[in-house]
């Protein structure tokens, strides 16, 4: 009845679902454990009429054409270009740090000796990770990394993590990197926009097409059993394509230990006047046990007596209890994550997309731009 399964109905499920029932004409069956779909990119209008992103602010952002086309089928956008204050000895200051956040810091002379040593070692307009900043020959720099480092990354990623930067692959902190020009905005792809009736709306409409069925509240594994490396469905043997996007060591029954994720815990507050902040997001690096507030109004604006924020209060995933939201990535990790993909070859006909199966810190654009990728090279 099903030519194809697909676990996980967030952009890596929804996405690849739409192609292959639209592309291919295949039959999908996609198994949500879930009561909604859209995975941690869904979104819902509050009790104050806000549309609050309910598993943490989501903004789209994409210098791929491609992927921008192609979600642009299913919705329209709302132009927006995320900022971030970072709370740094009492100012809320611009992150990525940059030659604004310097003049705001620090005093005139100090800021212009920093800002032309930083102009001296690096182009205008580049990315420096922190890390390599950190590796700096020049007193000068050595102070400024130094400062960075203390003051926005090491307490920020002990609380997000439970690490230090340096014991986390440098990619992660390099998402947010010293820049060496003016822009305060937190992205700066060429597309930056969230959608225009939201994310859900943008799923229902991937998701909307007479060979897709969505089976809601039901574990994978309820429906689907594996026996000598085959997919049996509902006890009988499954032929076509296995599209798995949860977690890798939860398919294999954990037979090689567990992955590691970080959680967070989201806790939503309805406040009682109009704005509660200066902008969409502000990071507390070194106060309090969260890590950043959102206002929800300055993402979606809408007139109204109240504001919604949510704080993220960082954890460690415990199975059955929370959420796993991101893979952590050390060395150790990635040996245990490859010993699944090694075992995960032995199947023929799966699949593994996105943050979970593939054990990647992916963007919502990196993942469809995954999908379209693997769609072009195979039929799905
Ligand atoms: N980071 C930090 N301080 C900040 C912002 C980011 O130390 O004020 C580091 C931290 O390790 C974080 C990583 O950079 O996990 C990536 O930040 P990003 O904002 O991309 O995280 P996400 O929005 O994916 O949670």
């Amino acid at each position: 009845m099903y030519d194809c399964i697909v676990c996980g109905s967030g952009f890596a499920g929804s996405v690849s679902a739409n192609i292959l029932a639209s592309k291919y004409d295949k039959k999908v069956l996609i198994i949500e454990k879930r009561g909604h779909i859209g995975g941690n990119c869904f979104d819902c209008i509050d009790e104050n009429g806000i549309l609050i992103h309910k598993y943490g602010p989501h903004l789209f952002h994409t210098s791929n054409k491609k992927v921008w086309e192609y979600l642009s089928r299913f919705t329209q956008w709302d132009k927006y270009e995320h900022k971030v204050l970072c709370s740094i000895d009492g100012q809320n200051v611009p992150i990525p740090f940059n030659l604004n956040t310097i003049e705001q810091i620090f005093e005139p002379q100090k800021a212009k000796k920093l800002q032309e040593k930083l102009l001296e070692s690096y182009e205008l307009n580049s990315k420096v990770p922190i890390l390599e900043l950190k590796k700096s020959d020049d007193v000068d720099l050595q102070f400024l990394a130094d400062f960075i480092y203390e003051k926005v990354f090491v307490n920020y990623t002990a609380k997000q993590w439970g690490m230090k930067p340096s014991e986390l692959d440098s990619a992660v902190t390099a998402r947010v990197p010293v820049f060496v020009g003016r822009d305060n905005r937190y992205f700066n792809d060429e597309y930056q926009a969230v959608p225009k009736d939201g994310y859900t709306k943008l799923f229902e409409n991937l998701l909307n097409h007479p060979n897709i069925k969505v089976v809601l509240n039901t574990d994978f594994k309820d429906m689907v059993t594996i026996r000598d490396n085959k997919f049996y469905l509902n006890g009988k043997k499954f032929k076509g394509k296995v599209i798995y996007t949860g977690m890798i060591d939860e398919l294999f029954d954990y037979k090689f230990g567990e992955l590691p994720y970080r959680s967070v815990d989201m806790r939503f507050e309805s406040i009682d006047k109009e704005f509660f902040q200066a902008g969409a997001t502000i990071n507390y690096p070194n106060e309090h046990n969260f890590t950043r507030i959102t206002e929800f109004k300055h993402i979606h604006p809408i007139k109204s007596d109240k504001t919604t924020i949510l704080k993220e209060y960082p954890q460690n995933y415990v199975k059955g209890e929370n959420t796993a939201y991101y893979p952590i990535f050390t060395d150790d990790n990635q040996k245990r994550y490859n010993q699944y993909v090694e075992y995960s070859r032995k199947f023929d006909d799966l699949v593994l997309i996105g943050r979970l199966a593939e054990y990647k810190y992916y963007d919502m654009d990196d993942v469809v731009e995954r999908v379209l990728d693997i769609a072009k090279e195979v039929e799905l």
